[in-house]
């Protein structure tokens, strides 16, 4: 298998971790009205903090457009330096002419082949964008989704296909389209005076294989850095198991080098949801390593209480809480191994291959815990006070490997 090189998309340049190879980058997207600007400027910090390294945001109307400037600012003021990209559909073309603090303030934009506008209007608009881009040196993403498919060009390939001796069906001639506005929109992109290095390309559509099709069709016909994601994935494990089987086959092949994973949050479910699946995916493929990984075992007839369950959790939800303070206090943090087991037939082995382990006692067990560091049994732990005393002994470790060494 050939593996695509990956690119560093404009946007991410100096942000990328020292000893990265080009990584995959993480993206989101607010769902708050982008006019609220408290609203926004609290779900972009979230999103920043949660692990998200570029936020897109909608900017729909004269009121998204006037926000978008003091919206940086303030996160600025939070310190929050996070790459924010205007989404625009539509208005785009007029937005940005009549918003230049806006298209300052925005570190790319989006423009949708499918909405820039109909017809004779399509080429004008799709140009002025591309002209404001060049003139703040911006860089675009030319995101094509099949939700928003250039009717035109649409209508374009199926007449052609049907003009075939043997004509393809019509979902396949759909995703030609789809590929063939993003490339054609690229093109246009170079012509009117971007870069190839202010260009990304994505196209979206929502099932896993003709995702795989889309993409590599796109990274056969263009070295343009790629935007990657499953479009209306869905919610819950269906949404989550939907993006990872769509984007694992790609990004192991080297495509894609920003991701987003569009879940639909359930009622009151965080939005940073989707970094927190986005950064799983990178890190369960060894593409990027952002959180200490906790490997639990699932439990079994021989764990008939949920105390490793309990256990499991706590220590998971600690370490991922504490991320974005031990990011900068410690770093390399995020290479931490801790395993937490339920009974000693792979608790001690798993512990040992960790770099700091507990194996709890099981059912009919001896009520110990033994914990072993670097490989080595450190300590046994008993009584009621097991879990506080581990995650001690977790953060007690975490302080002695990757805190700064007194001079
Ligand atoms: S380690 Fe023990 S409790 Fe966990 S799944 Fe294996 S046998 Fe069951």
């Amino acid at each position: 298998m050939t593996v695509r090189r990956r690119k560093t998309p404009t946007v991410w340049v100096g942000k990328v971790p020292k000893g990265g190879d080009h990584p995959v980058v993480v993206q989101s997207m607010t769902n708050t009205d982008t006019a609220d600007i408290e609203a926004t400027v609290g779900q972009v910090w979230a999103l920043a903090r949660a692990g998200s390294e570029v936020v897109r945001m909608t900017v729909n109307n004269d009121e998204a457009a006037k926000a978008v400037p003091e919206i940086k600012r303030r996160l600025a003021d939070l310190g929050v330096d996070v790459p924010l990209v205007g989404d625009f559909h539509f208005n785009g073309h007029i937005l940005l002419r009549k918003y230049p603090e806006m298209a300052l303030a925005l570190d790319k934009y989006r423009i949708n082949p499918g909405t820039v506008g109909k017809g004779k209007q399509q080429d004008p608009n799709f140009r002025t964008m591309c002209e404001v881009a060049v003139e703040f040196g911006k860089p675009v993403r030319i995101g094509v989704n099949w939700g928003s498919l250039d009717a035109g060009l649409l209508d374009e390939m199926m007449e052609a296909n049907a003009a075939r001796p043997e004509p393809k069906d019509a979902h396949q001639v759909t995703l030609e389209t789809i590929v063939e506005s993003a490339v054609r929109s690229y093109e246009w992109a170079l012509k009117y005076g971007l870069g190839e290095d202010k260009i990304i390309l994505s196209a979206k559509v929502s099932n896993a294989p003709d995702l795989w099709w889309v993409y590599r069709e796109l990274a056969k016909r263009t070295n343009a850095p790629l935007h990657l994601g499953l479009t209306e994935a869905g919610m819950g494990v269906s949404g989550i198991v939907s993006s990872t089987a769509g984007l694992v086959p790609l990004l192991i092949e080297g495509i894609g080098d920003t991701i987003r994973v569009s879940i639909t949050p359930a009622p009151g479910e965080p939005r940073t949801k989707e970094v927190e699946v986005a950064l799983e995916i990178l890190q369960s493929i060894g593409l990027r390593q952002f959180t200490p990984s906790v490997a639990s075992c699932p439990g079994c007839g021989r764990t008939t209480s949920t105390f490793f369950q309990e256990l499991a959790l706590q220590v998971s939800t600690r370490l991922n809480a504490q991320m974005p303070v031990w990011r900068t206090q410690y770093p390399g943090v995020e290479n931490l191994k801790v395993a937490v087991m339920g009974c000693v037939v792979n608790g001690p082995g798993e512990s040992k291959h960790a770099d700091i382990g507990i194996s709890l006692p099981g059912t009919g067990e001896a009520p110990r815990a033994p914990v072993y560091i670097d490989g080595q049994l450190a300590a046994t732990l008993k009584g009621d006070r097991i879990a506080e005393e581990f995650m001690g002994m977790v953060e007690e470790y975490i302080q002695k490997r990757f805190g700064k060494q007194p001079a």
